[in-house]
């Protein structure tokens, strides 16, 4: 159990960020929760999961586009929390477009957000977690960070991007018993995914069973979405030590999307 330690967890206001917070808390750590939403349902989520857990919840908007902001909110959770032990990078955005028309600012807001926000989280972190001699960095990667699909290029490119840079700070912090690794999700049911339904069968004139299955689970062999329940477990067991001589993984949770 994560008693002692404590944990950021970056878009953790909803999807599978949210639920690997709860993972963290009802394990027993101190849990900075981070990204955007309605100010009355984040302070119901994180006063809740606190009173449920027993551990300090605390919530920070800023946003993973800036490092600044994203350096603040490393320093108030070191402050108040008293440490970071466990770092979880998942905040994520997507956008859809071939590559001549795909708008410059949403390219650098995927490549801040996806990919960036990362190391610099990472490097607010990782001192401490030197100092103490343990850690526990886990990056939410996606399928996308092994095969590409047409249209994603910002997203693809950040997703590969989040590999190359969880492997090179695994072999950084090898004898520091900080472990690095990302999950590679498939199709995860979450808002995100969700949202695109109604309007891929209105574009298509298709069922929503169809769309699920011969659109959204196309390259998902299973047939089946990933839970966010799933993922948050994979996450925990990541964090025990168990997981210690896990390092520098790209551990795929893809219904064997990336197996085809
Ligand atoms: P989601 O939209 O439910 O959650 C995204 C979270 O990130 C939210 O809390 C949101 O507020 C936060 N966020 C967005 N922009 C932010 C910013 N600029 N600063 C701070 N926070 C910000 O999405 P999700 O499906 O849970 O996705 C979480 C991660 O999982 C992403 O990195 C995504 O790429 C990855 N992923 C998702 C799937 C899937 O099928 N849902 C599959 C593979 C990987």
């Amino acid at each position: 159990p994560l008693q002692t330690r404590n944990a950021v967890v970056t878009g953790s206001t909803s999807g599978i960020g949210l639920a690997i917070a709860r993972a963290l808390a009802r394990d027993g750590a101190g849990v900075m929760l981070n990204g955007f939403g309605d100010a009355a349902e984040i302070e119901a989520i994180r006063a809740a999961l606190a009173e449920e857990c027993g551990v300090a919840v605390l919530h920070s908007a800023a946003d993973m586009a800036k490092p600044a902001e994203i350096a603040a909110m490393m320093a108030e959770a070191e402050a108040k929390l008293g440490s970071v032990d466990v770092l979880v990078n998942n905040a994520g955005i997507q956008r859809v477009s071939p590559i001549e028309d795909f708008p410059p600012d949403a390219w650098d807001a995927i490549i801040a957000i996806n990919l960036s926000s990362a190391f610099h989280t990472m490097r607010a972190a990782i001192p401490g977690m030197k100092a103490r001699g343990w850690g526990r960095i886990i990056n939410t990667a996606s399928a996308h960070s092994l095969v590409a699909s047409p249209f994603k290029s910002a997203y693809v490119a950040a997703k590969h991007g989040i590999a190359g840079l969880t492997k090179t700070a695994a072999l950084e912090l090898a004898t520091h018993g900080v472990t690095v690794n990302c999950i590679s999700p498939g199709y995860v049911w979450t808002p995100l995914v969700e949202k695109q339904i109604p309007d891929t069968m209105k574009a298509r004139n298709l069922t929503e069973a169809q769309v699920i299955n011969d659109v959204v689970l196309a390259a998902q062999p299973t047939k089946r979405f990933v839970t966010v329940e799933q993922v948050a477990s994979f996450a925990l067991y990541l964090t025990t030590e168990a997981a210690s001589q896990i390092t520098g993984a790209n551990l795929t949770m893809d219904g064997g999307w990336t197996a085809a």
